[in-house]
């Protein structure tokens, strides 16, 4: 067979076939190499033989013995036949049975040895005897090693209609002993010793088909060392990608920041509190970027209200203060708005002209562009109308990214492309683990605001349903008598018959007759961005004192004299989502609620993400039970643009492998920028990353 199995499709393998071919293409297996990395993903252990007699019902057992009998039998009144076989090893009898494979019985001969494996069973007429139904058999040849299906620890794989796990194992059992030898291992020597992994020959043989001594629990944990090679060589591809693009961007040149803060003292002097350590300690950090003459490249992580906002005008500041613009981005115009309505407050009077860009003042954009292009425009904040327009800067220096999750690695790019290598700030307040954040980010620095402005008391959340609606009245009307706002959240604007849902639009008539003294006002998404903006501004004026939204306002927005939430049909919204909403309040100082309206019966995961809301207020915490339930596929929703798939590992169950996995890759790449002396890994990264990202450019 030819040398690349990453070009050779199956079909030419043993056993497969044109027909076959497909089917393995539908599982995703095109290449007798995708075939080789095709793991089970559970394993099942057949190899203790066991004594007939000592046969324990309701267990996975294996037997071996000889065939007393063959026969198929017509069961007249479901009208279906069954094939059954009877096995003995001296100890005593065991039935097997298969019904509606009555073309099974050629396969067997009397007084032929087999094995057989299954759950024990009773007789359903008699309750007494050992039976299996459909059980995995196999012949005793003299050949020990020939053993696929019984007498080992045997490997499931997940297949699709028309080709049985059977079927599978017995294709997978051939192609992996013809191609093995072909396989090529591009680990560095050095790495896979320093971490006691076997060659990769024996890796990838011992996931699927593993050896007598092997333990079925690591296995089916994955856990197993020959497992954690493969999902090491994987991690490790990733993680040298990921350093090849960001040692690309540090010796790229950028801009050195010379300034000597005159507008940030100013600025803090203006302020009406002093930064908490975690601040200052990140803002050194951004600072140090900027000075450095490569571009920055920095996530910057805080849990909501930790006051990144603050962090992100200073440094705005210090590029205004070099002559240079900056452009600050946010996911939607809501958010977009609030930060210009802020930092246009806070910047007023240093002399810097702030102006905001979004997709749907097409006219205002127009008139703003020529001051944007001839550099009058110092801070442009906006949506991602941004870099999708026309718009051209004089001389973007510095963009910051809020509220990352919105934006791929791709929109970073487009941004990046609108200027000479600005030096480019994310921002993020969906707190997500270390290990995470290094594999979403991880061609980014880290910098994390890890305390609160001090002050802040945690907001109380508690639970309600739906007959206890009185009480939430009584506790709004008792705050609002205080002169505190409230905001009123729902999932859905309107109420349609397919949700049934409680919906804004009728929320804010049924608070509007139970408050009829209140000014109870609706925001949402439908509304022009005009009377969107009106209705924000007179809220955050206090003008009104019950804002019913939907959850347009779930992230940046910061009124607050707002301390307390009811959020409406709590039970629909995602574990991060009622996180950031209740993000909103408990910005003042004044002790502020969070009350969660559930509408039973929920489902078990609605049940978890509700309890773990009342018992903390940690967002990391809150980030990593979300992955626990969603799982790490759900939880990043749409995959990030640009980066490969992992297909073996799992950044949950392998965070340590990946912390390895990171710190090898870098050093390599520190040590071999170009992989000069790893050529076949080379070959290898280019293909894990193929069509994603060009990492080394060539000629
Ligand atoms: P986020 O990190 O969620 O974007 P913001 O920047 O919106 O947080 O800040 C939340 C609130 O905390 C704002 O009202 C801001 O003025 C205030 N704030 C920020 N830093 C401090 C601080 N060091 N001390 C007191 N209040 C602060
Ligand atoms: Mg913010």
């Amino acid at each position: 067979m030819g040398k690349n199995l990453s070009e050779f499709p199956v079909q030419y393998i043993k056993g497969v076939g044109p027909r076959r071919a497909k089917l393995l293409n539908t599982l995703g297996i095109k290449t007798a190499e995708e075939a080789l990395y095709y793991l089970p993903y559970r394993y099942e252990d057949r190899k203790n033989i066991k004594k007939i007699s000592a046969l324990e019902y309701g267990r996975l057992e294996t037997v071996i013995g000889k065939v007393i009998s063959a026969e198929v039998i017509r069961l007249p009144r479901r009208n279906m036949k069954l094939f059954e076989l009877t096995v003995s090893d001296g100890s005593g009898l065991v039935k097997g049975k298969w019904f509606n494979q009555p073309f099974l019985k050629k396969n067997f001969e009397v007084g032929q040895e087999v094995i057989l494996s299954g759950v024990v069973k009773r007789n359903p007429y008699w309750g007494i005897g050992f039976e299996f139904d459909n059980p995995e058999y196999e012949f005793v040849t003299d050949d020990a090693d020939a053993f696929i299906h019984t007498a080992r620890i045997v490997p499931i794989y997940r297949t699709t209609s028309g080709l049985s796990v059977r079927q599978l194992r017995t294709i997978m059992f051939n192609l992996i002993n013809t191609c093995i030898k072909e396989v090529s291992d591009c680990l560095p020597e050095e790495i896979r010793v320093r971490h006691n992994f076997h060659g990769l020959t024996e890796s990838i043989f011992n996931s699927h088909f593993s050896e007598s001594g092997a333990d079925i629990d690591s296995l089916n944990s994955g856990a197993s060392i020959y497992q954690r090679r493969l999902y090491f060589d994987e991690l490790f591809k990733f993680e040298l990608g990921l350093s090849v693009i960001k040692r690309g961007k540090k010796v790229e040149k950028g801009i050195a920041f010379s300034s000597d803060g005159v507008l940030v003292r100013k600025f803090l002097g203006a302020l009406k509190f002093k930064l908490t350590s975690a601040q200052q300690r990140v803002f050194d950090e951004i600072l140090n970027d900027m000075r450095t003459p490569c571009p920055m490249n920095r996530l910057l992580q805080g849990d909501v209200g930790c006051g990144k906002t603050v962090i992100a005008v200073m440094a705005m500041l210090t590029a205004a203060e070099c002559g240079y613009q900056s452009a600050l981005m946010a996911p939607t115009e809501i958010l977009a708005g609030q930060h210009y309505i802020n930092i246009h407050k806070m910047i007023e009077d240093m002399g810097l002209k702030v102006c905001l860009v979004t997709g749907s003042k097409k006219s205002e954009r127009e008139a703003l562009r020529c001051d944007i292009a001839s550099g009058k425009i110092n801070i442009i904040i906006g949506t991602h109308a941004l870099i999708q327009e026309g718009v051209e800067f004089k001389n973007l220096g510095l963009a910051i990214i809020d509220e990352q999750h919105r934006f791929g690695v791709m929109q970073r790019q487009l941004l990046r492309k609108k200027a000479l290598n600005p030096d480019i700030l994310v921002m993020t307040a969906t707190p997500i683990p270390r290990t995470l954040s290094m594999t979403l980010y991880g061609d980014l620095d880290y910098s994390v605001i890890d305390e609160l402005p001090p002050g802040r008391r945690p907001v109380i959340t508690r639970l309600f349903n739906a007959g206890q609606k009185e009480y939430i009245y009584r506790a709004i009307a008792e705050e609002t008598k205080k002169g505190r706002q409230v905001y009123v959240v729902y999932p859905v604007i309107e109420e349609t018959e397919k949700t049934n849902l409680k919906s804004a639009i009728m929320g804010r008539e049924a608070l509007e007759k139970i408050f009829p003294k209140l000014k109870v006002e609706l925001i949402h998404g439908r509304l022009k961005p005009q009377e969107r903006e009106n209705i924000m501004a007179s809220f955050k004026s206090g003008a009104i004192n019950l804002l019913v939204s939907t959850t347009v306002i779930e992230v940046g927005v910061d009124v607050p004299n707002a301390a307390m939430m009811l959020i409406v049909h709590a039970e629909r919204f995602g574990l991060s989502q009622l996180h950031q909403l209740r993000g909103r309040v408990g910005r003042g100082g004044s002790q502020s609620y969070c009350f969660l309206l559930m509408y039973e019966p929920l489902s078990e995961d609605a049940r978890r993400r509700l309890d773990i809301m009342v018992k903390t207020n940690d967002g990391f915490r809150i980030s990593e039970e979300d992955l626990d339930i969603r799982g790490p596929g759900e939880f990043f929703g749409t995959r990030q643009a640009g980066m490969p798939d992992l297909k073996l590992a799992n950044i949950v169950r392998d965070a340590k492998l990946l912390d390895s996995a990171r710190k090898e890759a870098f050093a390599l790449i520190d040590k071999d920028p170009e992989l000069k002396s790893f050529p076949e890994l080379k070959k290898g990264l280019e293909m894990f990353w193929k069509g994603k990202i060009e990492l080394f450019k060539t000629g």
